[in-house]
């Protein structure tokens, strides 16, 4: 099997595994407790906590551990528009995650809030001056914009944007969910008050994330309950899994020219492609991106069915993103960047993860050149 779909969900490493182990057996207590048998637990937390901090470049009592990605974004945007006051008025990118167009969506239609969704080119970017040309000051509760795409693995410039927002004391939540261990963040310096992130994207199991809140930034938790993560989210911890998020991220944090490795082999596996293949194309901005994705498209094809014909070459990939696979509707990410629906859904996305070899991506584009060859021939356009 070849896996090239490291954005949709990564395995667990087993440096991962092997750590978090023991909390599903002997160390069972739970951390909330006061026996004995908890401070091993509680060790094992804050350790994971320091692991966490370690690899985002911020403080550890910033960040509250989480089921995942869309409950930190949740939980965010839920804090954000109840300590908004009067301000009604939200900036959006228009290629953020569901995780954040659903919640916003609800805002407008149900609770009547004011949206900007902000354009993006070509490329897949922004511009600070789209950003600044939206602000309204008095009005504006919050900017939230994605640091990394998940379909094009597109990166965006979240410290600007901050100090930018920051000018108007406007706070900032960034979904860097497909940033987290592919780019260096250095939260403490990005000027941002929210950062969203999920294990299962970085080799820690599903259900992990967390949510960074910089100090002495207003918050209001989306879970009331026992008070865990010093009452910012109730309900007892997933010692495992916090556990294995924390092995993971020290894991990536020791592994950074891994994934600048991959930047190189990415290119060399997209060059070839390109070359190769007739009628073949780039989405997104050439340098601006996190180093392990791809998305190209393919003249006169349909993403579903190149899948098939890679999937019996037991090579996994993915139409756009995963969560719009199946459905009809083309990537809202790709048709915002100006693609009309006919080349949305011929794009196919790449994702690359660290032990990707160059082996397999040679073996990925003879198995694309001839899928696309077939599919033209049996359905040609
Ligand atoms: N944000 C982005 C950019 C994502 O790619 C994803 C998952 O695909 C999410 C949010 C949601 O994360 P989770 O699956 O951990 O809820």
């Amino acid at each position: 099997m070849i896996y090239l779909d490291h954005n949709a969900t990564t395995p667990v490493d087993p440096a991962v595994l092997e750590a978090m182990e023991p909390f599903w057996r002997g160390h069972f207590a739970n951390p909330g407790s006061n026996s004995i048998l908890a401070r091993p637990i509680k060790r094992a937390l804050s350790t994971a906590r320091e692991q966490c901090a370690d690899l985002l470049g911020c403080d550890p009592a910033e960040l509250i551990f989480t089921s995942g990605g869309t409950e930190s974004l949740n939980t965010a945007l839920h804090s954000l528009t109840t300590s908004a006051g009067a301000r009604r008025h939200l900036i959006v990118g228009s290629t953020e995650h569901e995780a954040v167009l659903r919640p916003v969506a609800h805002l407008e239609a149900a609770l009547g809030w004011e949206i900007t969704r902000l354009p993006v080119d070509a490329a897949g970017e922004w511009t600070l001056t789209d950003l600044a040309a939206a602000i309204r000051p008095g009005e504006t509760a919050a900017v939230v914009l994605m640091w990394a795409n998940n379909e094009t693995g597109v990166t965006h410039p979240i410290p600007q944007a901050a100090a930018l927002a920051a000018a108007h004391g406007i706070p900032v939540l960034t979904d860097a969910v497909q940033a987290a261990g592919k780019v260096p963040l250095a939260l403490n310096e990005s000027g941002v008050q929210f950062a969203a992130f999920s294990g299962h994207k970085f080799n820690a199991p599903k259900g992990t994330g967390l949510l960074y809140v910089r100090a002495n930034t207003a918050f209001e938790p989306l879970l009331r309950g026992g008070g865990q993560e010093n009452g910012r989210r109730s309900g007892t911890e997933n010692v495992a899994g916090i556990v294995g998020l924390g092995a993971a991220a020290k894991w990536a944090a020791a592994s950074w020219e891994r994934m600048e490795a991959l930047a190189a082999r990415r290119d060399h596996f997209e060059n070839e492609v390109l070359r190769r293949i007739p009628g073949s194309h780039r989405n997104g901005h050439p340098h601006h991106r996190v180093p392990n994705t791809a998305s190209l498209r393919f003249d006169g094809t349909q993403a579903e069915g190149l899948l098939l014909l890679l999937d019996q070459k037991c090579i996994c990939a993915s139409a756009g993103s995963a969560c719009s696979t199946g459905s009809l509707h083309p990537s809202h990410v790709l048709t915002a960047m100006g693609l009309d629906p006919a080349s949305a859904r011929s794009t196919l996305r790449f994702s690359l993860g660290r032990t990707t070899t160059d082996e397999e991506l040679a073996t990925t584009v003879s198995a694309l050149e001839a899928a696309v060859a077939k599919f033209r021939s049996l359905m040609p356009s």
